[in-house]
This record gives structure tokens, C-alpha cells and sequence, in this order.
């Protein structure tokens, strides 16, 4: 089967991989982007460079957006007819956003699938690059060949919440783990030790957490079933570290925030009765009610 035509708006590093993995695939590609030089290396590849976005759109039924966020695509497609196109926007922002957009372009015609990428700029479209994605199935299966193309697609769902939720559960753990990262550094450089000397120990207690752990299932059931049985760790014991940090954090000079927000999380789970459970019981004062 021939590619079919695909449109990519929004050429930031993202949108540039995704257009150039096209490219590579055989894929027809047209592109558009506020700022035009950054497309000149994807024009060079054999991309055609759109004179604007009613003509991007109108080059593919496929169009592909990857901006900083949702209102950059009402900034671009604001005026731009829209009926029977299929627009598959790759961009962060919240699942009402993407909610919101999904009834919007349906208004206008368009029929709209969210997606959230999981991997950065250099891995998409290489076998290890994933991408959720949710919306009208039809929609979905009717262009998952050229959206494999990107990288694996797992798609959720009807619901155009569905991909934004994951991919920014996701980047919950990431980030959480990046700034927990720098602030664990901090505390060792206060001390006059070398971040060399830390950091590649610290990178592998956070490879370690799933032996710690485990594959997540049996943390799933713990965390569904609401049983915390604290045989080999209590969250009391752990509320006593997360306070030893908060301290040596304090009286280092370190920023406190993180440690002071994870310290409130053991001390409310202990308040609560969660004392001698499993420091899983923290969901229990984290999750909504
Ligand atoms: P950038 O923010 O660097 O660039 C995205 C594009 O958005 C640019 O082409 C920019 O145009 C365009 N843009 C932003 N605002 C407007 C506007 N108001 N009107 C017109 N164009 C606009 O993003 P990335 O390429 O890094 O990422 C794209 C998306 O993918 C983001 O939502 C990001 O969260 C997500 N993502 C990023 C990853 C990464 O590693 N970078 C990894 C996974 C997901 P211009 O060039 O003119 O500024």
C-alpha cells in the first residue's frame, strides 16, 4: 500500500522527528511552522513546506500537531476549514484540554484523536518509541499505519482525555524523580562530596525500585484492595526517614520543598491510623475521595 499524505504542524524538535520519520518511511509529508526556517533541514529531506495552514491542512487528511500546548492549535487553526479532516494532536496539555478540543474540532467537522509521546525527540521512531492515544476507534484504525510510524501505538480509548491523563501520570513519575534526583545531589555537594561521586548510585536505586517493588502488579492489588500489611517495612519507619531528610536538608541549606511535601504524606498516613502498615497506606491520604 502506498504512504498516504500526512501533514505535521508545529517543526520544534518533536514535530521535526516525527516528519522525518515519515519521511524515511515513504510518506508524502507536508509541513508548516510559525517560525518557517526551522523546517529548511525537513524541506531539504523531501518535505514540502506548506505557505500557510489552511494549506497544510488542506494537503492531507492526516494532520499531525505537535505545539506546546492545545491553544497554540487554536492560534494556528482558529480560521482554517476544518471539515473532514483527521487532526491527531501530539501535544501536552490537560485531559479537559484535550476534552475541550475534541468537541471543538468535531463542530468543526474534523475528527480528533489525542496522543501523548513517550519518548523524547531522539528515540521517535526507533522500535523503543511508544505513543498513547485516545478517541473515536474508527478514526484511530483507520491511520495506525502511518501513526506506527512515529512509534508503537497503545491506545486507550473513546474518551480524547484518555492519552493526555497517562502521558502526564507518566511525566509525574519522571519529573518527581528528576527533581528528587537534583535535590538528593544537593544535599551530598552541601557536604562537600562531588556530584560524580553520587550520582551514578543514585541513578541505580532508582533502576533498583522495581526489585524493590516488583512488576507492579501485586503493588496494583495492595493499592485496590486497600491492604497495607506492614510485616517488612511500616510507614512509621519510613516517616522517621522522611523526616531525617527533611532535617539534614534544613540544616544544610537545601531547598526543603520536596522533603517537606513527602514528610506531610507520612505524617498524615501515621494520623490516620497507618502507622504500623505498609508505607503503601501513604495512597491512602494521597488518592481523591
Ligand atoms: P516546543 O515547545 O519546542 O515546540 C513546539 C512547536 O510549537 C514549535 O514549532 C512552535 O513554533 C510551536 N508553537 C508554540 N506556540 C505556538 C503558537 N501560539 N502559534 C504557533 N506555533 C506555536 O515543543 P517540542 O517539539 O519539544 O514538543 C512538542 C510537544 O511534545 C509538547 O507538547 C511537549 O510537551 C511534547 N513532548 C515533548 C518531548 C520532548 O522531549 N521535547 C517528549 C514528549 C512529548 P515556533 O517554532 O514558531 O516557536
Amino acid at each position: 500500500m502506498t504512504p498516504a499524505p500526512v501533514t505535521v504542524i508545529g517543526i520544534g524538535p518533536m514535530g521535526r522527528a516525527m516528519a522525518a520519520a515519515l519521511l524515511r518511511a515513504g510518506h508524502p509529508v507536508t509541513i508548516w511552522n510559525r517560525t518557517p526556517s526551522r523546517g529548511d533541514e525537513l524541506v531539504a529531506a523531501g518535505a514540502t513546506r506548506a505557505a500557510g495552514p489552511a494549506q497544510a491542512v488542506a494537503a492531507s487528511e492526516l494532520v499531525i500537531l505537535s505545539l506546546t500546548d492545545y491553544p497554540a492549535m487554536y492560534d494556528i487553526l482558529g480560521s482554517v476549514p476544518l471539515d473532514g479532516t483527521v487532526l491527531v494532536n501530539l501535544s501536552s496539555d490537560t485531559p479537559a484540554a484535550s476534552r475541550q478540543a475534541a468537541q471543538w474540532a468535531t463542530d468543526r467537522g474534523a475528527r480528533f484523536v489525542t496522543g501523548g509521546v513517550m519518548v523524547p525527540a531522539p528515540i521517535v521512531g526507533t522500535p523503543g518509541a511508544y505513543v498513547y492515544y485516545s478517541g473515536p476507534p474508527d478514526v484511530f484504525d483507520a491511520h495506525a499505519a502511518a501513526l506506527r510510524v512515529i512509534g508503537e501505538p497503545k491506545y486507550l480509548g473513546d474518551d480524547p482525555g484518555l492519552a493526555q491523563l497517562f502521558y502526564q501520570a507518566h511525566l509525574d513519575v519522571f519529573l518527581t524523580a528528576l527533581s528528587s534526583l537534583l535535590h538528593a545531589t544537593a544535599l551530598v555537594t552541601a557536604a562537600g562530596v562531588r556530584a560524580a561521586d553520587f550520582l551514578p548510585d543514585a541513578l541505580g536505586t532508582l533502576t533498583d525500585i522495581p526489585a524493590m517493588i516488583g512488576d507492579g502488579a501485586e503493588l496494583a492489588r495492595s493499592l485496590e484492595a486497600g491492604e497495607h500489611p506492614g510485616e517488612l517495612s511500616t510507614a512509621r519507619m519510613m516517616g522517621a526517614t522522611a523526616d531525617h531528610i527533611l532535617r539534614t536538608a534544613t540544616a544544610s541549606g537545601v531547598d526543603p520543598g520536596l522533603a517537606a511535601a513527602v514528610k506531610s504524606q507520612y505524617d498524615r498516613a501515621i494520623a490516620a491510623g497507618h502507622g504500623d502498615d505498609n508505607w503503601t497506606a501513604l495512597y491512602e491520604v494521597i488518592r481523591a475521595r
